[in-house]
């Protein structure tokens, strides 16, 4: 590890005031192999390395390596804080630690050690934490611990040991090959890696609750394609360009994603044009629902998801879910529905969609709002008055108008067919 490369010599680079900071070399990953055993632990990990890849592709040295059931990025050279951020949007990760690897000599380590102590702001004290898997190393583990420590509180002033509760823990883990220093874990996103539990269809609104619903749903492995119901005119196309926004906000966390525009004019119309007024929420969700079941199969999308939260509005009802739910055998993922609308808003506001969904562009569902809509809406009511539609020609040329716009994860520009 630490050979003629010689990856162990640090970079040293010299701030502002003079002070010597020590680059990391590595960053050292965690995640939550615990409950995996066998295949799903290999599927898991390859998973998650190739995620991590996509998303440090702007770096172009980083290499992710797997040593002692261990994983790592290689930085060779790569600033660690911008890569660090990245990894802040990585779904599997359960924290990670920049780590110094030196080779495995007690005055490396020390050094290593204190450096880390000078490069971690605000800390006044600190513990050593040091496991020795080499058990040629001469030291054992506990005096390792008082050596390290002192060599600090020699260096270090003004700053002191604290074993219960300290601001630093210096972890050191020394190898045959190299040893490793890093400090306090930094918490990752958690969940599983996008891609490794199924394809989803996202129902995409311009509101605040739906890319919400998106971001949970994404933070259980699934991979995610999202639907807009567009009424243009009625709905304008900066309407339509703040759904696209907000599903590439989602790419951060998704990766690319391919999002539908479903021409949804004239099923609006119709709608409004032969049905009770107090039903047509109810039967343009109904519509949604089929048309979303029509684009989940075609592109092998396993359950539909939405940001629906029980009570929050007249559709949310349970009777109001069942009566809707009916036209459509596939699970409906409802990742919101026990939240309240400021928990919502917290996580909103967390992942970036917040201020982009609270921009003031009218949806499909707002411009024929109803005065009174039906809290508790009949299934059979509902069935008679789509009676008086032509459904399968509607969904059908919903279906084929629909608009695919591909988004991708690096890209600024989308591009888009029917
Ligand atoms: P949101 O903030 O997500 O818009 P909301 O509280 O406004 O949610 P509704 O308008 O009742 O709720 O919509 C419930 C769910 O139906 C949305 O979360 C979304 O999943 C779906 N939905 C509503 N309108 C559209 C649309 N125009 N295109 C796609 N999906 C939609
Ligand atoms: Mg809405």
């Amino acid at each position: 590890m630490c050979g003629s490369a010689d990856p162990c010599r640090s970079k040293i680079t010299t701030s502002g005031e003079g002070a010597v900071k020590m680059e990391f070399h590595l960053i050292l990953l965690r995640y939550g192999e615990l409950s995996l055993k066998g295949k799903n632990k290999a599927e898991f990990e390859g998973r998650l390395i190739r995620n991590i890849q996509q998303k440090l592709k702007e770096f172009p040295n980083v290499r992710i390596t797997k040593e002692h059931g261990r994983m790592f990025v290689e930085l060779n050279g790569e600033p660690s804080a911008p890569v660090m951020d990245k990894l802040k949007e990585v779904f599997g990760l359960v924290g990670f630690s920049p780590a110094i690897r030196v080779e495995s000599k007690l005055e490396s380590i020390q050094k290593a050690a204190l450096q880390l102590v000078k490069n971690t702001n605000g800390i006044q004290t600190f513990k050593v934490n040091s496991k020795r898997a080499n058990k040629q190393f001469p030291i054992p583990s506990l005096e390792l611990n008082h050596r390290i420590g002192g060599y600090i509180l020699a260096n270090a002033q003004p700053i002191q040991v604290d074993v219960h509760h300290p601001d630093l823990t210096v972890h050191v883990e020394v190898r045959s090959k190299a040893s490793y220093v890093y400090g306090n874990d930094i918490p990752g996103l958690g969940g599983l890696p996008v891609g490794s539990s199924g394809r989803v269809m996202l129902l995409l609104s311009g509101g605040i609750d739906s890319p919400v619903a998106g971001y949970l749903a994404l933070k259980r492995g699934v991979e995610l394609q999202a639907i807009h119901f567009h009424s243009y005119p009625f709905t304008s196309e900066r309407a339509k360009q703040k759904v696209i926004d907000l599903a590439r906000i989602l790419t951060r966390f998704g990766g690319n994603i391919r999002l539908h525009v479903v021409p949804f004019t004239e099923i609006q119309t119709e709608i409004n044009k032969h049905c009770y007024e107090s039903y047509t929420i109810t039967i343009m969700r109904r519509m949604m629902l089929r048309i979303a079941e029509a684009l989940a199969k075609k592109n092998q999308a396993l359950a539909l998801v939405t940001g629906e939260s029980l009570g929050q509005v007249a559709s949310q009802t349970l009777e109001s879910m069942q009566t809707i739910n009916a036209v459509t055998h596939m699970p409906i993922l409802r990742p919101v529905i026990s939240m309240d609308k400021q928990e919502i808003m917290t996580i909103a506001k967390q992942i970036g969609t917040y201020e982009t969904s609270i921009l003031p562009y009218e949806d499909c569902c707002t411009i024929f709002l109803p005065k009174a809509p039906k809290t508790k809406p009949d299934q059979e009511v509902a069935e008679k008055l789509e009676a008086r539609l032509d459904l399968e020609r509607l969904i059908q040329e919903a279906v084929e108008g629909t608009e695919v716009i591909e988004l991708s994860a690096e890209e600024t520009d989308e591009f888009s067919y029917f």
